[in-house]
């Protein structure tokens, strides 16, 4: 890896701890018997031993936009390349941290919180996290990327409703056509597209391998490596 430091990012917010512009507001945060602990790893640390700065891709798009498919093929490019990179997944996460939500407005927003919050905290840890979630309302998106500070990158996963509907990879709007399940993202409930996303992809135009080269190259750009 190269000797070129990235732009440290060394005046973020520590999530552990949070600040007011977080949109996370104090008054829900329920217990007032909360003392923060200071880790004795710095940032600076990590990035030494790592190479590289961490930051969130958020992945959002519809249905079968792409966003799975593009998350764990770039990951896999990533990592062979030295970077430390996770991805969240929707239906990983769903079978756990969130399996007690479901698609109402109310959770969705709820899910995308905690994804906001964990990935803010894989922020810290130094990674590359991916997210991939359809996380239709931009409010909830506005929201990650506080918890996340300036190491937010919002990435549109873009394809038209009928292409998304054409590819169906799960059968799901199949199944949303037939009105088996309710608030299905561009069918029954809303999709909210980000109005200055940092980057987009546009799947409908290129193949997944041109895609995942284009997010490398704009990770390249973005999070600079370290050599020695
Ligand atoms: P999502 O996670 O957004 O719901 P998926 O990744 O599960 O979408 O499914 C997207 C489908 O579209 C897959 O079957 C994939 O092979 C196909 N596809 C075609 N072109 C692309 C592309 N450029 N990027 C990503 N997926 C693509």
């Amino acid at each position: 890896m190269s000797t070129v430091l990235p732009t440290l990012p060394l005046g973020r917010k520590n999530p552990l701890i949070g600040d007011s512009s977080s949109m996370t507001d104090q008054d829900s945060i329920k217990s007032s018997n909360i003392t923060a602990v200071e880790s004795r790893v710095t940032l600076q640390d990590r990035i030494k031993r790592s190479g590289h700065s961490g930051g969130v891709l958020w992945f959002t798009g519809l249905s079968g936009s792409g966003k799975s498919t593009l998350a764990t093929e770039l990951e896999r490019r990533l990592f062979n390349i030295g970077y430390n990179v996770y991805v969240l997944d929707g239906d990983n996460v769903r079978h756990g941290l969130s399996s007690n939500l479901g698609f109402s407005p109310e959770d969705r927003t709820e899910n995308i919180r905690r994804i906001g919050e964990v990935a803010s905290l894989f922020t810290s840890a130094g990674f590359i996290v991916i997210t991939a979630f359809i996380s239709p309302y931009r409010e909830d998106r506005e929201r990650a990327r506080a918890a996340a500070s300036e190491d937010f990158h919002e990435v549109h996963v873009k394809a038209d409703l009928s292409l998304c509907e054409s590819r169906d990879p799960k059968g799901l709007y199949e199944k949303a056509r037939r009105g088996e399940i309710p608030d299905f993202t561009g069918i029954s409930a809303p999709y909210e597209a980000p109005q200055s996303p940092e980057f987009t992809i546009d799947t409908g135009k290129l193949d997944v391998e041109k895609s995942v080269t284009a997010l490398a190259e704009y990770v390249a750009a973005n999070f600079i490596q370290q050599q020695d």
